[in-house]
């Protein structure tokens, strides 16, 4: 009896992987058809080249040790696509009509991008005290508005919050989302003051894809495993045994053929945490019930695209973020062909539109043609040009994005003791550990690494 890992989003595959190779007998079950859970791509062909879609996330940073041995360890390293380099450094941020770029770095005290009277608001905040390290937990906006001021809150802070958990800052936990940012707080009483002396969020590294898409990615860790890893597999129920654990799977697509029932000696249970929760709810209520009440953001992605002379100007950079008081619709976009090559074909652009999210979370219920037609005007309000799509696609993410909100961190820290009185689970999935692929796979190692302890190898 070895272990199952049930779900093949990255941290899965991440776990499975290091499982197979300390030795441990694995098995990887997932309800989809393809490996990868949010990973998808679409390649669409075209007269003279092709389209490569990055459905859900785009790129990650190589400066994630864990996220690198896992492409190296699948042999994905060969087919790895760095961002150009000038495009990876330049963003770009939606304000008064027309984008501007973002310097985040002590020029930004210089650029219009903030009014007078909330650059000098910034300059005062090595001056303002730090909280209470017994205070309960800010909210993101609390926080902010604390430390930097409600201006660069909303002109600075919201967008790029949306940009990377599609969240609202009035909802996120200042520590439960940014953790990093408050022990910095802590430890220099400032966040200039720590920047000034080298400390700051980690470096990200280059950005990387890979030559067919980031899907590319679980396709290569699949073929690892081999027979190992089950597609359209469902699990419908967990059930724990004195010896182990009672996995009863349903094969898509045969529902009279009734559950067949696998056993392990450890489940891995990397679902989105509602999955999760349905699967524990009879073995641990409680626990379940914790799980349930991690609400995820809902998100649209759309693609756009576009010949080069219908395009407008777009710079060579990552792309722009929209502050929600600019008028747009949109989030924001990213400038896939600038960022990485052979995304569109000659002569094409393609860019990634985000829409949605916690502060417009209807946008996915609306029909594609009113999401097309917001998404069109933005571009062409940002990106002055004709913008007379060549290809459209639009994805609608119903769970995109789980949110670490005020109290998130307690949560989390509730069904870590829960989990640990249950013998021989473990839970994984970006509602834990971080939202981004290198967090997934640091955290996919790490209970494998735990699992494989305990199996004696
Ligand atoms: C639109 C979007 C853009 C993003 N952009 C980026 C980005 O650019 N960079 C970045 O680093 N991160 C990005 N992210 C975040 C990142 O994609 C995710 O955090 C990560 O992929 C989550 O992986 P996971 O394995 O935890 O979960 P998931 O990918 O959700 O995988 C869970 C798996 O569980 C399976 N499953 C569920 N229930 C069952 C069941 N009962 N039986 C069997 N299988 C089941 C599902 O089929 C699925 O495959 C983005 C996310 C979204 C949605």
């Amino acid at each position: 009896m070895g272990a199952i890992v049930i779900g093949a989003g990255l941290s899965g595959l991440a776990c499975a992987l290091h499982l197979e190779r300390a030795g441990v007998a694995v098995t990887l079950l997932d309800a989809g058809d393809a490996p990868g859970g949010n990973l998808r791509t679409k390649i669409v062909p075209v007269d003279g080249g092709r389209y490569v879609l990055d459905l859900g996330p785009n790129s990650f940073g190589d400066g994630s040790a864990d996220l690198m041995d896992l492409v190296r360890a699948c042999g994905a390293d060969a087919d790895l696509v760095p961002a150009a380099e000038a495009a990876c450094e330049t963003r770009y941020i939606f304000r008064n009509g027309r984008i501007v770029p973002v310097d985040p770095g002590p020029r930004l005290l210089l650029s219009p991008l903030l009014p007078i009277a909330a650059r000098l608001r910034l300059m005062c905040e090595p001056f303002i005290g730090r909280s209470r390290a017994d205070a309960p937990e800010e909210t993101l906006a609390a926080f902010c508005d604390r430390r930097l001021g409600r201006m660069a809150r909303l002109k600075l802070l919201t967008p790029v919050v949306s940009g990377i958990y599609a969240g609202d800052p009035e909802k996120l936990g200042a520590e439960s989302a940014f953790p990093a940012m408050i022990a910095l707080e802590r430890e220099h009483g400032s966040l200039v003051r720590a920047a000034m002396k080298g400390h700051g969020p980690p470096g990200r590294g280059r950005l990387q894809t890979f030559e067919d898409g980031l899907a590319a990615l679980p396709r290569r860790i699949a073929d690892a495993l081999g027979a190992a890893y089950r597609p359209r597999t469902n699990v419908t129920s967990l059930t724990r045994a004195a010896d182990g654990w009672r996995v009863a799977v349903r094969s898509n697509g045969t529902d009279d053929a009734g559950d067949e029932v696998l056993t392990a000696r450890d489940v891995i249970v990397a679902t989105p945490a509602v999955a999760a929760a349905r699967l524990l709810a009879d073995t641990a209520p409680g626990l379940a019930a914790d799980l349930a009440a991690i609400r995820y953001a809902p998100m649209v992605v759309v693609h756009v695209g576009v010949r080069r002379e219908d395009a407008g100007a777009i710079p060579d950079a990552f792309g722009v973020l929209v502050p929600r008081e600019e008028g747009l619709r949109i989030l924001g976009a990213i400038f896939s062909s600038r960022l990485f090559a052979d995304r569109a074909p000659q002569g094409h652009e393609l860019v990634t539109i985000f829409t949605g999210g916690d502060l417009d979370p209807e946008a996915p219920s609306l029909p594609d043609d009113e999401i097309l037609a917001y998404v069109l005007r933005d571009l062409r309000t940002a990106l002055p040009g004709a913008w007379t799509p060549a290809l459209t696609r639009i994805t609608r993410w119903p769970l995109a994005i789980p949110q670490y909100v005020v109290g998130h961190k307690d949560r989390v820290a509730r069904i870590e003791a829960a989990e640990r009185a249950v013998p021989g689970l473990t839970l994984l999935g970006n509602w834990r550990g971080g939202i981004a692929m290198p967090n997934c796979a640091r955290e996919g190692a790490a209970a494998a690494a735990k699992v494989a302890e305990r199996a004696g190898v």
